[in-house]
């Protein structure tokens, strides 16, 4: 519990390993940090400060995107192909105004709602081969506690207990081991994990939502992220 202190209150840490006190998040220098989102807002939502401060300090800041959020619109005409296109441009517009590189985002491309549905080995093995390939100094995922298992539960869910799985995955080589034999990926521990809290990003969210034009409703400000 001691790490708590240490992360701005939108985070909450997991305890692999206590870092030194001079690696504080909000002190850390060219590190690199990994975030993973079910959709592409909830990175925004929910660590929106944490990822403008940490590269604000010259950290190099990925996130990694479960789906493309191809199905929240009210829109009678809208396709789900036009409304990723929307929301990619709309993660790269917010992201750039964290001060996150457009080439950072690596999009691994399933559909909204449907994260749950997708064969689990193959979502494992994708999140393994990023995380060995990024190899974080830190890396942020979402809580699956009560709050996002009423939000948009299937993604949400499966997100944070897919990166999790991916984590402990990404330090044995025998695990996917294809990706060492023939991309040579080596095993990666994590050193540190921060979950996400649902407080997170509230400085940034009318920011965001100037971003994320097409998932507001008019008169609809007390919407939550989903
Ligand atoms: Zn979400």
């Amino acid at each position: 519990m001691g790490r708590l202190a240490l992360v701005p209150l939108a985070l909450m840490a997991v305890a692999l390993a206590l870092p030194a006190e001079d690696d504080r998040l909000e002190e850390m220098r060219g590190k690199t940090v990994l975030v993973f989102t079910p959709h592409p807002d909830d990175d925004l939502f929910g660590a929106g400060g944490t990822i403008a401060l940490l590269n604000r300090k010259g950290n190099k800041v990925y996130v990694a995107l479960y789906t493309n959020d191809d199905k929240g619109s009210y829109d009678p005409e809208m396709t789900s192909q036009h409304l990723a296109h929307i929301r990619k441009a709309e993660e790269e517009a917010a992201e750039a105004l964290l001060g996150t590189l457009k080439e950072n985002l690596l999009w691994m491309g399933y559909d909204d709602g449907m994260l749950e549905y997708a064969p689990q080995p193959k979502l494992v093995e994708e999140a393994t081969a990023i995380i060995r390939r990024i190899r974080p100094d830190v890396l942020l995922s979402i809580d699956p506690a009560e709050w996002y298992e009423r939000w948009h539960k299937t993604d949400h869910r499966m997100a944070a207990f897919n990166t999790i799985d991916a984590v402990r995955a990404a330090e044995f080589w025998l695990y996917f081991p294809n990706q060492r034999l023939q991309q040579h990926l080596e095993p990666y521990t994590v050193p540190v994990i921060l979950l996400l809290s649902s407080a997170a990003g509230s400085q940034l969210l009318r920011q965001h939502r100037q971003c994320g034009r097409s998932q507001a409703r008019s008169g609809d400000e007390t919407r939550q992220p989903v």
